[in-house]
């Protein structure tokens, strides 16, 4: 469908052309006109279907439509989204979708300086782009007034209740205006994130675009039996072929995301390490230097298998077979994107098999599995020290494990720092 045919302001359809897009995609062509006419929604789809230009171009029309009505400014447009990387590229699109108005925004996450983002609130923006730890944290410090918002967006919901940011999402939310437009967007519908929509959002249409528990068709998939000692020599083996151009290795841990990302820098071949240790900056330019070819294979934790949008990922290796089929479908939609075509493999070992079970139930296909050629798979497992039990296969437990899936939130400990109420506590009560 022709994006003319939708009703968006003129402004909006010259920034779209100048993007390149010739027609909407299923979710933008469902969404937009329901979006329009000012319906709160939930808005379920596949990831990479161009679910972030569905919310933020209607919205940006609205906000170019009533431009004469902002002459007293305030923040209208809140969007909360679960991991810094996806405000920043949440903030990138409505730059270019934006680029024909005048609107202003703010980005406010963790891991940045907050006298900026305070400096940047109080210059009146007109749409505010946030993680839910430091908006809670600016909030409960006094530094944000959404007296005037009309819009809400609640982005990858599920991926928040997964990081532990529900609290916060029903605290923030209970403390915006009630007259406004809320829409929700999530790859699935777990119960808390159905209860979070009843609470927060009036009389909703659900709007669904293809087979949630189905990756993209896009990307073949592939599984690779291996005992968990070859791993790190398989895919360095695998690494050997060029077509294997830009990688994402998905690990369980921080720390084996960086122990792997050593041993292939080691091993001549440029890798890094991405997850929520890592500095602001140094996700950001690791981020930057692998949409520029300059790094071959991220190595990630789950935090980079949802919403990141990096156009030319040849290929998704899941090093160690994720804990939950929601999580395959999310580390795979990284490649295949925007038609492109893709390839995910799978390193399987013995201790994988309940796993890889309940996934192919999930997706309801068997996965082929493959050998590399000229591999040497009979390597023994060095010895292990005297009086310990081997654990070969065994995933590795970490203290660190919890981190990656639990959101850290500042707002305990701005609470601590200004003395000022913890709204989450007033909202348990
Ligand atoms: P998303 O699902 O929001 O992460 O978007 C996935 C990718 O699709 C992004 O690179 C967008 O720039 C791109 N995209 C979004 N809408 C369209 C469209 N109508 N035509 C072509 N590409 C699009």
């Amino acid at each position: 469908m022709s994006f003319h045919a939708l009703g968006l302001h003129k402004r909006i359809l010259d920034a779209i052309d100048d993007a390149g897009y010739s027609k909407a995609t299923p979710i933008q062509a469902k969404t937009i006109p329901a979006i329009l006419e000012g319906k709160d929604l939930i808005g379920l789809a596949q990831t990479g279907t161009g679910k972030t230009a569905a919310f933020t171009l209607p919205l940006l029309s609205e906000l170019a439509q009533k431009t004469h009505e902002l002459s007293t400014r305030g923040t209208r447009v809140l969007i909360i989204a679960p991991t810094r990387e996806l405000v920043a590229q949440i903030n990138e699109s409505i730059r270019t979708y934006g680029k024909y108005t005048n609107l202003r925004t703010a980005i406010v996450i963790g891991g940045a300086s907050e006298r900026h983002q305070i400096e940047k609130l109080q210059s009146n923006v007109d749409i505010v782009i946030a993680t839910p730890g430091r908006l809670m944290a600016l909030m409960e410090a006094g530094h944000c007034s959404f007296g005037k918002l009309t819009h809400l967006v609640l982005d990858e919901a599920d991926r928040m209740l997964d990081m532990g940011f529900m609290p916060d999402i029903e605290a923030i939310t209970a403390s915006l205006p009630k007259r406004r437009q809320s829409l929700l967007f999530s790859a699935t519908l777990p119960p808390q994130v159905e209860r979070l929509a009843k609470k927060a959002l009036k009389d909703p249409v659900t709007i669904e675009v293809g087979d949630r528990s189905n990756p993209a068709e896009t990307v073949k998939q592939f599984l690779y039996p291996v005992e968990q000692h070859l791993k790190a020599d398989l895919l360095k083996h695998l690494l050997e072929d060029h077509q294997f151009f830009s990688v994402i290795a998905f690990v369980r841990t921080r720390e084996d995301a960086d122990n792997l990302a050593k041993e292939l820098h080691g091993a001549g071949i440029s890798a890094e390490a991405i997850h929520s240790d890592r500095s602001q900056n140094h996700r950001t330019r690791t981020l930057r230097d692998f949409k520029a070819s300059k790094i071959r294979v991220l190595v990630a934790t789950d935090i980079a298998a949802r919403g990141l949008d990096i156009p030319d990922v040849t290929h998704v290796i899941n090093f160690d077979f994720p804990l939950q089929s929601d999580d395959y479908i999310h580390r795979i939609g990284r490649t295949g994107r925007a038609g492109n075509e893709g390839c995910a493999l799978s390193f399987v070992t013995s201790y994988d098999g309940e796993r890889l079970k309940k996934l192919e139930r999930h997706i309801g296909k068997t996965l082929a599995k493959r050998f590399a050629d000229d591999f040497n798979y009979k390597v023994p497992a060095p010895e292990e020290p005297k009086g310990r039990r081997p654990q070969q296969g065994k995933p590795k437990r970490h203290s660190s494990d919890r981190f990656e899936k639990s959101g850290r939130s500042d707002a305990k400990k701005a609470a601590k720092k200004t003395g000022k109420p913890d709204y989450r506590k007033r909202n348990r009560r």
